[in-house]
């Protein structure tokens, strides 16, 4: 985070600390208030009786910003650990003790507090509605400050803190932020501990950005996935099933083809294999591959008659398998293998999240196994299907790439020093020659090698870290894989992995939200929908569908007893991409009016040049 945010939000959350203290709790017990993303939170304990909710929180929004007008100052001092715990004591504070301690513990000496002061001239004005035990407790604590000399001032707030703040609340823009919500949230995260309140606030650079933001997720929240998806009747979750677990209905299964399809049409060309792996495997494999000593928690264990298997979390090292049963040589380098499988995780944490988060992961997946030297080549060729790919859906702008290499400490990642250095290399010259607008990162690397992460933008500007490529210097080791090379010696391969889409799952989930449910019509479940004027010309419309279908256009017609006014508004409901009406001119002149959707275009088009164009439409998977 640039420090000139960062600054106001890191200090918004000590003056929502003060506020909640002078307008609702002042004996309220603090837990921790960092900056985040979208400005800052600040977690609390209330005392025994004290309400806080939603409502309250404009109560607490107006003190804020009475506090950044008051022009407070933000001091800071170090202290020692027995003047913090004396600090931490008057204050009342046990959930700061934990962290003082542990900060001790990690060899620290001092501890940086930063003060919010006014004068105390000011004092009796500025705090005149303040509740009498708050204005106790510092005036404690101004006393125990005096030998800081602080001057003539009156200490309004206290935090331990280490990051940088601005120097008066003055200097935050009272227009620019604004408390957004309440939430739950253990201390420290562990569910064993206390659940605290936590208060969050938005805070950005000016009040256009901030007015942009909220505006941005009230979209956000009309596009939500799962909404759109029960409108239309994408997928379904059953609690018999278990939430981690969606099923995709008969439309949510049509875009689901659709962009395996494409993903498939797209390696066509590019010399990939298609192999098929099953879902369980003995133990033995992923103790190989070494993934039971990291991912062990991870792994779904199905017990059979005799033996326990493991339902398989991904695709690696089954694919190796595959690759280590064949003799290569050089000359059959690289070798390409795609799967788009589904892979099973138990995964712990986050909650549940519509199609975003699930446990039944299908991934499109592939391994390529190539030579060091073969990899800048080979990572062109999948930036060139990612390109094509996010192009088509409307994703292109904007997107980003993280190079993850390691940091200066080498020790922590695998062997293979020259490899590794010529890796990191091969995918940099890759990202420059293909364009990318990439950053590298330190120390991200996996430790089996560096990759490239693609982050792209949807059309409300969110990011999601989509399509990966990574170099794999690991699995190629455990399972001893190796091909001949010029001199008929043994030569190890590097593996590479990628993914387009990441997850099918979570992609489909990220496309209804970009595309709010108005699909493009090569996307769309419903294409076309036929609305008869009235009854006796439904036979017609039958046989116009049929004439579409027979072209593989998904269209049907509406033959129910709703009003022709309500068939359109359903269909207007169902966002099918062209709605079209048929009635005596239609029917006599071969012609169509059609509705267009997403554009709200009107038109009368013959019925051969429609279907002409709604073909190319499909075929270009014009946006
Ligand atoms: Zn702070
Ligand atoms: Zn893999």
């Amino acid at each position: 985070m640039e420090e000139a945010i960062l600054k106001p939000r890191h200090s918004l959350s000590h003056i929502l600390a003060q506020a909640v203290q002078r307008a609702i709790d002042p004996i309220a017990k603090l837990g921790i208030g960092p900056a985040i993303d979208t400005g800052f939170y600040y977690d609390f304990i209330f005392s025994e009786g004290v309400e806080c909710k939603e409502e309250h929180l404009k109560e607490i929004n107006k003190m804020m910003t009475k506090i950044v007008k008051e022009g407070q100052s933000f001091h800071r001092i170090d202290l020692d650990y027995d003047q913090a715990k004396e600090m931490i004591n008057m204050l009342g504070e046990e959930f700061k003790v934990e962290l003082l301690n542990e900060f001790k513990a990690n060899g620290e000496t001092v501890f940086s507090y930063y003060i919010n002061t006014i004068p105390v001239a000011a004092k009796d004005n500025v705090l005149k509605w303040s509740k009498e035990e708050y204005l106790k407790k510092y005036e404690k604590i101004t006393d125990y400050l005096k030998p800081f000399k602080l001057g003539d001032v009156f200490v309004t707030f206290i935090d331990m803190c280490e990051w940088p703040h601005v120097e008066s609340t003055k200097e935050i823009n009272a227009d620019a932020f604004k408390l957004d919500k309440i939430a739950g949230a253990y201390w420290r995260g562990n569910e064993k501990n206390p659940m605290m309140t936590r208060i969050y606030g938005l805070a950005f650079e000016d009040k256009n950005a901030l007015k942009a933001y909220i505006e941005m997720m009230e979209e956000a929240r009309k596009r939500d996935h799962r909404l759109i998806g029960k409108q239309l009747k994408l997928f379904t979750i059953s609690p018999l099933v278990g939430a981690w677990f969606p099923m995709l209905q008969p439309n949510g299964m049509t875009i689901r083809k659709e962009i395996e399809d494409y993903l498939r049409e797209l390696h066509k060309d590019k010399w990939y294999q298609r192999v098929r792996t099953p879902h369980l495997c003995k133990h033995d494999l992923y103790i190989t591959s070494w993934h039971i000593h990291k991912y062990g928690d991870n792994l779904f264990k199905v017990k059979g008659r005799e033996e326990e298997f493991f339902l398989k979390p991904m695709n690696c090292p089954h694919h190796m398998q595959i690759f280590a049963d064949n003799q290569f040589s050089y000359r059959d380098m690289p070798v390409r293998y795609f799967e788009p499988a589904t892979v099973y995780r138990d995964e712990k944490t986050g909650e549940l999240w519509g199609l975003l988060r699930v446990r039944a992961i299908t991934q499109d997946d592939g391994h390529l196994f190539c030579r060091a030297s073969q990899i800048e080549e080979e990572v062109s060729t999948i930036v060139d299907i990612i390109k094509k790919f996010f192009w088509t859906m409307g994703m292109i702008n904007n997107y980003r790439v993280s190079l993850s290499v390691r940091g200066e400490d080498t020790s922590k990642y695998m062997w293979w020093d020259d490899v590794w250095e010529k890796a990191e290399n091969w995918l940099e010259k890759a990202a420059i020659a293909n364009n990318l607008p990439y950053k590298k990162i330190l120390w991200e690397a996996a430790f089996y090698g560096p990759k490239l992460d693609f982050m792209f933008k949807d059309c409300l500007w969110r990011e999601w870290q989509l399509s990966t490529i990574q170099c794999d210097f690991n699995m190629p080791e455990r399972f001893d894989l190796s091909f001949m090379n010029e001199k008929w010696e043994k030569e190890r391969p590097v593996v590479i992995h990628r993914a387009i889409s990441w997850s099918l799952e979570r992609f489909m989930g990220v496309m209804i939200e970009h595309f709010a449910g108005a699909f493009p019509l090569w996307l769309a479940p419903q294409q076309i929908k036929l609305v008869p004027v009235a009854e006796k010309f439904i036979d017609y419309a039958k046989q116009v569908e049929k004439e579409m279908k027979e072209k593989w256009i998904r269209a049907s017609v509406d033959s129910g007893e709703d009003s022709f006014s309500k068939k359109i508004r359903n269909a207007e409901i169902e966002k099918i991409p062209y709605i079209v009406i048929v009635g005596e001119k239609e029917e006599t002149t071969k012609t169509l009016s059609i509705r267009e959707y997403r554009s709200k275009k009107q038109y009368e088009i013959s019925n051969t040049e429609f279907v002409d164009k709604c073909l190319l439409e499909i075929k270009n998977r014009s946006l």
